[in-house]
């Protein structure tokens, strides 16, 4: 809702919000996803130009610190012409990015229609602002997607004797201000659409947007080339109920004073996956840690140890390690999931032109680490 939605109201990441995001816990969560994208660029042939497509940018945190990496890489990059597209609905959130990314120095409503704001960072990247992914330019791109498939609604079905019923939202007529949940006398279409063949599972929760949005991903990849990578706390098709909200750091009642506390469901990689329509090659989803670990989080958290002198700061780098990596807290719960064009991932014994003479190089992450 644009007035009374939550992001669009209160969008509380951080500590003093509703939540916090791996981004907001530590720089090194950015840092390799910042070194990720190098990677697949080296790997892909180091292209002329690509952009840095972000869906729901939060705080900015993250893209701040992919920007750091490309410029401590700036000898490597320095022939390629590197963009920044933010796809963020909340004027409250992209304002703060604004002042993150660019210390507040934006235009709004620029010239060219499709951005509703435009900038400049600090290193002279240009960042421009969209409210739907539809409107970023084609072009060779990769795409970020960081907690953002898990704030988009969902449909929730249950499976009864009858068969599948659409889970609604109902006012309770018994207590005042009060909404319930109910099941549907009968079918619903989003039943008839949404619910698979072949499914098991009781209970379902399918986000179309989710599959919407990754369709159109899918499309741009295999068209003009890049990459998405998308982190998110979710499941290979397996669960069931994740529905639940959040306030101030608590769960709290998905129905009670709906926009004030943030809303989410578990990301269902299987329905993401099945949403490629094969237009691309899928990798993962792998636990965060794996991820991390594969691109060389020990590493850098040893030289940040190495060169930070007081004590307060080394505390800081091993808990914030420890929240991205323990398996009871993010290392676990959060996946990693990549789309990639199918010449990426060929194997090298059927695809690969014979005259070359070193195979395609791993996915960072999913593999070894290409920039070792
Ligand atoms: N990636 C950030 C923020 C995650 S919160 C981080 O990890 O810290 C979800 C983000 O998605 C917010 O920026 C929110 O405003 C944005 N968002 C929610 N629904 C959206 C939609 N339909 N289109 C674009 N952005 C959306």
């Amino acid at each position: 809702s644009p007035p009374q939605g939550y992001y669009t109201r209160r969008g509380g990441i951080g500590e003093s919000g509703d939540f916090v995001t791996s981004p907001e816990i530590s720089q090194v969560f950015g840092e390799l996803i910042g070194i990720w994208y190098v990677s697949e660029w080296i790997a892909t042939g180091k292209p002329k130009a690509f952009q840095l497509v972000e869906l729901g940018p939060g705080r900015g945190t993250l893209t701040d610190d992919i920007l750091r990496v490309f410029n401590q890489l700036a000898s490597l990059l320095s022939k390629c012409d590197v963009s920044i597209h933010l796809v963020e609905v909340s004027p409250k959130l992209s304002k703060i990015q604004a002042l993150m990314l660019t210390g507040g120095k934006v235009q709004s409503n620029p010239e060219d229609k499709s951005a509703y704001m435009k900038g400049v960072s600090e290193t002279g990247i240009p960042i421009s602002w969209y409210r739907d992914i539809q409107d970023v330019p084609p072009g060779y791109s990769f795409y970020l997607a960081h907690e953002f498939f898990d704030a988009l609604p969902i449909h929730k079905f249950q499976k009864t004797e009858k068969g599948w019923r659409e889970v609604l939202v109902d006012i309770d007529p018994d207590v005042p201000d009060q909404l319930r949940f109910v099941l549907s006398p009968s079918s619903t279409p989003a039943t008839e659409n949404f619910i698979q063949p072949e499914e098991r599972r009781d209970h379902v929760e399918v986000c179309p947007e989710a599959g919407v949005i990754i369709q159109r991903l899918a499309c741009r990849i295999e068209k003009d080339g890049g990459a998405a990578l998308v982190a998110d706390y979710g499941h290979d098709g397996t669960k069931t109920d994740t529905f639940r909200g959040f306030r101030n750091h608590k769960l709290h009642d998905v129905l009670k004073a709906p926009g004030t506390a943030d809303l989410t469901a578990d990301v269902d990689f299987s329905y993401l996956r099945k949403m490629t329509q094969g237009r691309t090659a899928t990798l993962g989803p792998i636990k965060q840690r794996e991820f991390l670990k594969n691109m060389g989080i020990d590493l850098r958290l040893q030289v940040l140890l190495q060169n930070s002198r007081d004590t307060a700061t080394r505390e800081q780098l091993l808990h914030s390690y420890d929240m991205l990596m323990n398996p009871k807290k993010m290392g676990d719960r959060f996946n990693f999931f990549a789309l990639l064009p199918h010449h990426r991932l060929a194997d090298p014994d059927k695809n690969h032109k014979p005259e070359s003479k070193s195979p395609l190089p791993p996915v960072a992450g999913f593999g070894e680490l290409l920039l070792k």
